[in-house]
């Protein structure tokens, strides 16, 4: 078994992006600008954000985390989406999923103008992703892509089976690994809650990534011998072992996975770890009006 190492990768790609943004600096004047919105106090969402402005400090990027009860209304939250859009210093825009129920995320996904989107998760990201056309590429499965490039690993002609159909992770994914390009290329099964016959899906894959929620849903059993396994779950139980009083847990049964995987990601320390570095690719891209013209 071969470790996919996402502390190693990600802190080799996080140099490369800090000297691109130094460059960037000196020549624009400003840093490149993220903006991220939080609304409420969801423990999760706060880690999350907290982690991402912290690597843009890292890395040289101006952030700013703008912070909401969770009472905002629909309407306020798209005023201040606008008036971002038209602000010619901020590169990039996200808005911290999920949302109180009374917002509607499509709507706001799509307030969001296209060339600050970099969750990429704006209909017209994920229409040019399909097509193969420059785009802002969600984060985590730009991430995992980013992972694959690093390690050199061959996926054309492979079967990849992905479990979960979210709009964030499971359905881009599914994309990314069909399309023609290295990685890529390989053949794709989506599969999800109705899925018939799961377990004997999952065994035909030479990849198997899997986006679902459930800590250890993945089985050896699930698994081919000499598969290559990425595990995006991310799933907290408290615990007194340690200083955050909670402990985090892949969607893989790690231990056993392993021991018949040919490479495999840890959680923590893999995906979670590239969702980051494809978040921070996306926003100096935005700010290099790399993908879509300034
Ligand atoms: P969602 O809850 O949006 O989607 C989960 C998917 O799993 C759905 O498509 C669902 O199917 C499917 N699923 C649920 N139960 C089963 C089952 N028993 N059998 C087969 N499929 C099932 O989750 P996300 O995609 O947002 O996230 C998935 C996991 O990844 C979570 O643990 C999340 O925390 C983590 N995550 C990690 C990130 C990282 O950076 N590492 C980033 C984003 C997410 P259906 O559609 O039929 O309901």
């Amino acid at each position: 078994m071969n470790l996919l190492d996402g502390k190693l990768v990600s802190a080799k790609i996080k140099e490369d992006i800090k000297i691109e943004a130094a460059q960037f600096t000196a020549q624009a004047g400003r840093k490149p600008h993220l903006v991220a919105i939080l609304v409420g106090n969801d423990g999760g969402s706060e880690t999350y954000v907290a982690s991402k402005m912290r690597n843009c400090e890292l890395v040289g990027f101006e952030s700013t985390n703008i912070r909401y009860d969770v009472d905002i209304t629909e309407a306020e939250l798209i005023e201040k989406i606008n008036e971002i859009n038209q602000d010619p210093t901020i590169d990039g825009l996200i808005v911290q999923l999920p949302l109180p129920k009374h917002i509607d995320p499509d709507k706001i996904t799509e307030a969001i103008d296209h060339r600050k989107d970099v969750d990429g998760f704006h209909p017209i990201n994920l229409g040019r992703m399909q097509r193969n056309l420059p785009c802002f590429i969600p984060a985590t499965p730009y991430g995992i892509m980013l992972m694959l490039e690093y390690y050199g690993i061959e996926t054309a002609g492979k079967k990849a089976v992905v479990v979960g159909r979210s709009n964030i992770v499971g359905s881009p994914m599914s994309i990314l690994l069909a399309r023609n390009s290295q990685p890529g290329n390989c053949t794709v099964t989506l599969t999800h809650s109705r899925t018939a016959n799961l377990k004997e899906e999952v065994l035909s894959g030479d990849i198997v990534v899997a986006a679902i929620g459930r800590k250890n849903f993945v089985t050896a059993e699930m698994v081919k011998e000499g598969a290559i396994v990425i595990d995006v779950g991310i799933n907290r139980e408290d615990s007194t072992e340690t200083k955050s009083g909670f402990k985090l847990y892949g969607d893989v049964d790690f231990e056993a996975v392993a021991k018949k995987a040919s490479w495999i990601t840890p959680v923590p320390g893999g995906v979670g770890l590239m969702t980051i570095v494809g978040l921070l690719k996306n926003t100096l891209e935005a700010a290099k009006g790399a993908i879509y013209a300034k």
